[in-house]
């Protein structure tokens, strides 16, 4: 039975492990309702084990929050030992659903198939099972049962890199400031996987009268999408935004559209998107302090003694792609889509 105890914001992270050895778990007012949920499959228990490592080791061996993983089919006995052996918190697994996992009726599977043809040149592009997760972590991943309870999420993939000691609790961080969404890294999606995902969102804000003061972060100088997207490979959010109304409103008007499978969407850019329709500003925080690699991209703040940045790796932070300059310099302004002199003013 593990005891917890109020936290002091400056403890250090000494005084953290010492309470983690004696099983004490520290936190900060109360506990928050929160669960790491990674959607993976078997063969690729190696990579998350090591991942798992450094996530246990930088934050969760003094919080013990639950994992729960998800999978369109059956983890095996392997796999649930193994992550099992290698936290002392909770973990669980679950299936994901059929029918959130397979084509809706109202998609043709030959003409989806003609269009994973002809899309050779981009990553992913003739994948249909990749269309399967992107449209389950866009639209359904919440609903899940194993997540009834749970308030925040954290998203973890097998293989990413965590490379800062988190000496506080995201989670409570997170509920205690009014966050409902969060990223470390955002970058310009590949416009082939989405060609009409902005003409239809626009569509969407004209008919349900949405005017926001976060959308502008994506439009650019002439009124088009400028591709910018939080990456969605981390992710640290509220599960009852997603279940929102307007949220799963938006979810079933771009699936009926059908672009998950005709086209490539990614539900980076969906749940980008819908923080720009649905979120102010303020709700929307950048971790800096949390330092983090998936494939070719790394945010690491290296001026941070918590931090251990790999010395040959450079942090996307201002790179060519990277709209994290734009995060930091943006001034938030309402915004209709109707409104281009306005959209104009913003890229500046
Ligand atoms: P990328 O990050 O866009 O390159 O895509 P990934 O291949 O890393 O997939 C994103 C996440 O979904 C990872 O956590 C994968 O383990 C998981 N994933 C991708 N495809 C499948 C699949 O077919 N089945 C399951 N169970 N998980 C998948
Ligand atoms: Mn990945």
């Amino acid at each position: 039975v593990l005891e917890q105890k109020s936290l002091d914001p400056n403890t250090s992270i000494d005084a953290l492990e010492e309470m983690a050895q004696k099983g004490i778990v520290p936190y900060r007012g109360t506990r928050a309702r929160a669960a790491f949920v990674v959607l993976i499959r078997n063969r690729e228990l190696n990579d998350f084990l090591r991942t798992m490592r450094q996530l246990e080791d930088r934050f969760n061996r003094r919080y013990h929050y639950p994992y729960v993983f998800l999978n369109d089919e059956p983890f095996t006995t392997e796999f649930m030992h193994m992550v099992a052996q290698s936290t002392v918190s909770n973990v669980t697994f679950g299936l994901v659903p059929t029918d959130h996992w397979s084509m809706p009726e109202w998609i043709d599977p030959q003409k989806a198939l003609e269009a994973r043809e002809q899309m050779r040149d981009v990553i992913y592009g003739t994948s249909l099972s990749y269309r399967h997760m992107c449209r389950f972590n866009s639209g359904f991943f919440y609903h899940h049962p194993l997540l009834a309870d749970v308030e925040f999420y954290w998203r973890v993939e097998p293989n990413v890199d965590f490379y800062c000691d988190i000496p506080y609790d995201p989670f409570v961080f997170m509920r205690d400031n009014n966050k409902l969404y969060s990223f470390v890294i955002a970058l310009r999606e590949l416009e082939a996987t989405i060609p009409t995902l902005w003409d239809h969102t626009l569509e969407f804000m004209r008919a349900e009268n949405i005017s926001s003061d976060l959308m502008p972060f994506f439009v650019s100088r002439s009124g088009e999408y400028n591709l910018c997207h939080f990456w969605s490979n981390f992710e640290i959010a509220s599960l009852a935004w997603l279940r929102s109304a307007e949220y799963q409103r938006y979810f079933d008007y771009l699936d009926r559209l059908g672009g998950f499978f005709m086209e490539r969407w990614g539900d980076a850019p969906v749940h980008s998107l819908a923080a720009g329709m649905f979120l102010k500003r303020e709700q929307v925080h950048f971790f800096n302090d949390i330092g983090y690699r998936h494939e070719e991209f790394t945010h690491c703040p290296s001026s941070l003694a918590a931090c251990q940045c790999p010395k040959n790796v450079e942090t996307f932070d201002d790179s060519r792609g990277s709209c994290l300059p734009r995060w930091l310099g943006y001034e938030p302004f309402v915004w209709t889509p109707n409104d281009t002199v306005e959209a104009q003013r913003l890229a500046r």
